[in-house]
């Protein structure tokens, strides 16, 4: 091991490790400590994303819909399949499995790149030294010329439901039960609460979600959130809005004191997640002479650029302001890294998708109906259900609907909102679109593959002029 960097990176989550690969990618000497270890003991690549995030969260969510279509889909398809059993354990064993293919997939990306990998604990020093305590062993001062702090973040925890991983859960136990609860409780219907509920709905469980505030996905687009409410549950999941849980008890089962407009109330339930948001994680990150600025919500302060108040520290991913997403964390590093070496990298902030993968999907980039209104925005809307799709027919999937809105004078992209199937892949031509500040009549002149989902995008910037063909305008 060397004491010597061009960078030191700390955390090797999506963030950290994109920007350690882009930095050796551009010559530079790097070392990325991280700590994160595994159920089985084993210090793991990846961070929160691959570990127990975005991966593994997927790769239940696929399995617990080919249990649902085994089960409920195939015979209007005149497929019989006759009795359908449920192997939880083996479910849990395959995503375990995609887990440490990726994760191993980095470490080779790694060696490939020449990137050090010290697994422990990183602590930034002055003078841009880390201390680096590996897991085991004594700790040791490193010199870098540039450092990323990359910590990514971890669950709130709320005083009323205290996550204990047996009865009360939080993502991580949420991702890792071995057989299907009666009931499960989720406080928090937010992207982690409907993920992780649609998960346990489809494989058997009564779910229902405790949401505190009184609008349902308060960020998503008001249409969007309100088809994919009706659909959710439709599907068994009962979504109970303006819920002040006050505590919760455990003994047999799980009981959840809480009030809600019509006054107090309790819930039982076999198991209880909380998913109420994540905080950026800094714990023990700086040493107490290093004065890194952070914001009132215990954020690392950057500007633009992720570049922190200490001149050679960048800060990127969760551990920053901005969605808490996987996909905005690599693109901040791949910037840091650029602008280390003097190239001009930089994140567009205006064109991040958003995708819960729930059914249907719910996707969106730029701004909201409600946004624009508030802004004062002139703008007209176009919008295209699926039903209406020759594609979204033959797959059984004709649910949903595509929305985009445009500028009103100069037709402009401002946001393209999408519930319906596969709307995470759809997405993409948006986000492209928006990148190259497209006008909805750029999207109605592309031509679009017959019969495919994404006629309903073209659709609906056709729609957005008032000449959508497969619809009454
Ligand atoms: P992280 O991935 O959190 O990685 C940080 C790493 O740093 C960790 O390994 C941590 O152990 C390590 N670390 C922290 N402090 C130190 C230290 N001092 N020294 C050494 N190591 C340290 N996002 C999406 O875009 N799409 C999804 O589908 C999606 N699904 C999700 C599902 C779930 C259940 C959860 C919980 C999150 C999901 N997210 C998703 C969010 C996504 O996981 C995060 O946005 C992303 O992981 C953030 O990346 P990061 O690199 O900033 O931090
Ligand atoms: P979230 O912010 O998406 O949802 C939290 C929900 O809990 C909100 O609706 C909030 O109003 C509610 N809430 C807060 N306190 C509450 C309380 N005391 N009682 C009841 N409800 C309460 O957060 P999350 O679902 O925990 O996920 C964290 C972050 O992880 C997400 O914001 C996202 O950035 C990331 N993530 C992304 C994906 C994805 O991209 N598909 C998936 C999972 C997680």
């Amino acid at each position: 091991m060397s004491s010597n960097y061009d960078v030191i990176v700390i955390g090797a989550g999506p963030a950290g490790y994109v920007g350690a690969i882009r930095c050796a990618q551009l010559g530079l000497r790097v070392g990325v400590i991280d700590e994160f270890v595994r159920k089985d003991g084993e210090p793991s690549l990846g961070g929160t994303c691959l570990n127990v995030g975005c991966i593994p969260s997927k790769a239940l969510l696929d399995s617990s819909d080919e249990y649902l279509k085994a089960e409920h889909e195939l015979a209007s398809h005149g497929i019989k399949v006759g009795s359908v059993e449920l192997d939880v354990p083996q479910m849990i064993k395959r995503k375990d499995k995609v887990v440490q293919d990726l994760t191993g997939g980095i470490k080779q990306l790694f060696k490939a790149n020449k990137i050090e990998w010290l697994q422990g604990h990183g602590k930034l020093l002055a003078d841009r030294k880390v201390e680096f305590t590996p897991h085991k062993g004594k700790a040791q001062t490193l010199d870098a010329e540039h450092v990323i702090l990359a910590t990514g973040s971890t669950p709130i925890d709320i005083g009323a439901a205290p996550v204990d991983q047996e009865q009360v859960l939080n993502s991580d136990g949420a991702l890792e039960l071995t057989e299907v609860p009666k009931r499960m409780g989720v406080i928090g219907a937010g992207v982690i609460g409907l993920e992780m509920g649609s998960v346990w709905n489809r494989l058997g469980s009564k779910v229902v979600l405790l949401e505190a505030q009184d609008t349902f996905l308060a960020a998503v687009d008001s249409q969007i959130a309100k088809e994919a409410r009706k659909q959710f549950e439709a599907q068994g999941m009962e979504i109970r809005l303006g819920c002040r849980v006050k505590d919760s008890r455990k003994g047999k089962t799980v009981s959840i004191h809480y009030e809600d407009t019509d006054g107090k109330q309790n819930l039982q339930v076999d198991k209880l997640v909380v998913s109420v948001g994540r905080r950026p994680h800094t714990d023990n990150l700086t040493h107490d002479d290093v004065d890194l600025l952070t914001d009132e919500r215990g954020y690392v302060h950057v500007n633009d650029y992720c570049e922190t108040n200490i001149p050679g520290v960048y800060a990127v991913g969760d551990v920053v302001r901005g969605p808490m997403l996987a996909h905005k964390g690599s693109e901040e590093g791949m910037m840091v890294a650029e602008r280390i070496v003097g190239q001009p990298g930089e994140v567009n902030y205006e064109t991040i998708p958003w995708v819960i993968y729930t059914d249907p999907e719910i996707a969106w980039v730029g701004k909201t109906e409600a946004s624009l209104k508030s802004a004062g925005t002139p703008y007209r809307t176009g919008t295209f259900g699926f039903a209406a799709t020759g594609r979204a027919r033959a797959m059984d999937k004709p649910v949903g609907m595509v929305k985009i809105m445009a500028h009103a004078e100069t037709d402009r992209i401002l946001g393209v909102h999408i519930v319906g199937p596969q709307a995470s892949e759809l997405i993409g031509e948006a986000v492209l679109a928006m990148e190259y500040a497209a006008s909805a009549e750029d999207l109605a002149r592309t031509i679009h593959a017959h019969p495919t989902l994404s006629e309903a995008v073209h659709e609906a910037a056709l729609a957005v002029d008032g000449r959508a063909i497969h619809k009454a305008n």
